[in-house]
């Protein structure tokens, strides 16, 4: 996959790249992410990439010329084949008004051949790149930052480990918290297929530390114990924390007894 980001700064992008799996990604040829400076596509002698809002109002917006510059020089397919699925290109705008990013939207990226992440600033970017330039609009979470950059990078790390390869163990990546598709043979009812739950607790070594002592069940070797207990306790996670997932999770007979049971132990 290769991966275009179009920022003011492009050297935020020097620490979250040059770490972990999207490091190692790059390294083995399953990513290539290019950063590309806006204001190389400025025409002016003080690099302008920014005016005032027409209308009035508050602080200052990015500029249409730059982007729409920047994007023409990668020769992508035309808008219409991407937006068609005829290329296996995404061009995305981070935006706080854009569609929530999710594990499902990193995975139909992480399938596609080039992806653009076009970071905003100030108040945002003027409104004919959301319409006209980028293909969709994706936000990160319902809060404001002040620039496109870390949600570029949160995209980037979501979708890279998740290329075939990247990952050492690639069925981790298919165990995690809000992964639907838990691989074949592994429903809901696997060890560990989170079946669009949150992933279970991990414990590693000393059992016993500070007096804290790793579950039992965990040690016993008893493989059908250990998947009960895990799956409860993902179900257990899952209510308290995110209970709008168990509306769309896969529930076995066996899951919505143990629900039911726990939601009794809380009454
Ligand atoms: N005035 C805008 C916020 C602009 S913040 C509004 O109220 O919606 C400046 C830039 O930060 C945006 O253009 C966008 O690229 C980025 N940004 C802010 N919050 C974001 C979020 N939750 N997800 C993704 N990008 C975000």
């Amino acid at each position: 996959m290769r991966a275009d980001i179009l920022t003011i700064f492009p050297g935020f992008f020097r620490g979250p790249l040059e770490h972990g799996i999207t490091r190692r990604a790059c390294e083995m040829g399953l990513a290539e992410i290019q950063v590309h400076d806006l204001r190389q596509f400025t025409h002016d002698k003080h690099r302008t990439v920014d005016d005032r809002p027409f209308g009035g109002g508050e602080g200052m917006v990015l500029k249409p010329e730059p982007l729409f510059e920047c994007l023409e020089s990668l020769e992508l397919a035309a808008r219409e084949d991407r937006l068609a699925g005829r290329a296996q290109q995404s061009v995305i705008l981070l935006s706080a008004q854009g569609q929530r990013f999710s594990q499902k939207i990193a995975t139909e990226l992480a399938a596609l051949d080039r992806i653009v992440l076009i970071c905003g600033r100030y108040e945002g970017v003027d409104e004919r790149v959301a319409d006209f330039l980028a293909d969709r609009e994706l936000s990160i979470g319902d809060y404001v930052l002040s620039g496109g950059e870390m949600a570029a990078a949160v995209v980037i790390e979501a979708v890279t480990r998740l290329l075939p390869g990247a990952v050492g163990n690639e069925a981790s990546t298919r165990q995690e918290s809000f992964t639907a598709d838990a691989g074949v043979g592994a429903g809901p009812d696997s060890t560990c297929g989170s079946g669009g739950l949150l992933d279970y607790p991990h414990y590693t070594r000393p059992a016993e530390f500070r007096g804290m002592a790793v579950p039992e069940v965990l040690l016993s070797g008893n493989h059908e114990e250990i998947r009960c207990w895990r799956r409860q306790r993902a179900l257990e996670k899952t209510l308290r924390n995110r209970p709008d997932l168990l509306d769309g999770a896969p529930l076995s007979k066996e899951d919505s007894k143990a629900l039911a049971r726990i939601k009794a132990g809380r009454e």
